[in-house]
């Protein structure tokens, strides 16, 4: 699905009088390679270069080093550009900045229609992805009557009626409170096991990224870790090097287990915690 190979990308700093001051390498020398159906969390503190990455993946920025390849694509290429933006959709950070109609379902058929395809084929395709996300019932609703999260399963459906391969969130769920986190990560979660659809998924909450099938983390632009969440959180040292913290669910078990609890290690989520925490006292009190 997607292959990087050595690509960097460096963003000109500019002074008012528009000459370039200092170059920021944003990105830099990363590989590596995605396969159709995966699910792909990437993580890393603030400005370490994951938007910068993911803007790359469907050629809003082309690498300045090396070659990004989409569905066999070079991204560079510019006769490519139309091509890779409908095989890999984007989700950004702020819902309001995404959905431009004013009512859900004209919102949903913008993408498609913009790729001319035919108006019966549109209106399938937008009632089909406003049921994937669940928000079938809400189609004649205004998008200002909606939470945060219901507004990203909008955006989200107006992604999935271009038919992508790719679906790239790009800290989709940093502005929406618990309940709307939960929602997104319920839909992709979805959309990646029921429809293949392949899920890159950009965080800073370690708890979102517990069931992907491997982490990228990133650090000063560079690739650093890479590995299945368990391996990744296995290694808390390192990735506090790089900036980043276990789940809190792992971070209270650690803390019990200090305490003298005979806590599993391995815990990701605050379910499996509540489970290991029951368990005990169950074998305590027989
Ligand atoms: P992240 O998404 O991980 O926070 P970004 O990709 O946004 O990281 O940023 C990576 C680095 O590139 C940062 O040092 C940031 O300051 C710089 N950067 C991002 N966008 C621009 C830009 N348009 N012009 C100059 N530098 C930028
Ligand atoms: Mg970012």
């Amino acid at each position: 699905m997607i292959k990087a190979d050595n690509i960097a990308y460096e963003y000109n700093r500019r002074d008012s009088e528009n000459n370039v001051i200092a170059i920021e390498r944003a990105v830099d020398d990363v590989s590596f390679e995605v396969k159709t159906g995966e699910f792909i969390a990437i993580v890393g503190h603030n400005g370490s270069g994951k938007s910068t990455l993911a803007k790359q993946l469907n050629a809003l920025l082309t690498p300045t080093e090396g070659t990004l390849w989409v569905n066999g694509l070079d991204t560079s290429d510019y006769s490519n550009v139309l091509k890779v933006r409908q095989t890999v959709g984007m989700v950004f950070q702020n819902p309001d900045n995404q959905i431009i109609a004013n009512v859900v379902e004209e919102d949903v058929g913008f993408g498609p229609e913009n790729l001319g395809v035919a108006t019966n084929e549109i209106w399938d395709r937008v009632l089909s992805s406003l049921t994937t996300v669940d928000m079938i019932n809400r189609r004649q609703d205004s998008p200002n009557n909606l939470s945060g999260g219901q507004k990203q399963r909008v955006a989200i459906a107006g992604v999935l009626a271009m038919k992508p391969k790719c679906i790239v969130l790009d800290e989709a769920t940093a502005m929406l409170d618990p309940e709307g986190r939960r929602e997104i990560i319920e839909a992709i979660t979805e959309l990646n096991r029921k429809e293949h659809i392949t899920i890159i998924l950009i965080t800073h909450y370690m708890e979102e990224i517990v069931n992907c099938d491997r982490v990228f983390v990133m650090n000063k632009g560079k690739l650093v870790q890479e590995g299945t969440p368990g391996a990744i959180f296995n290694n808390a040292d390192k990735l506090s090097k790089n900036g980043l913290e276990l789940p809190v669910a792992t971070r209270i078990a650690a803390k019990l287990r200090k305490k003298g609890l005979a806590l599993p290690s391995g815990i990701l989520t605050e379910n499996e915690l509540a489970k290991a925490i029951e368990e005990l006292v169950i074998n305590r009190k027989s």
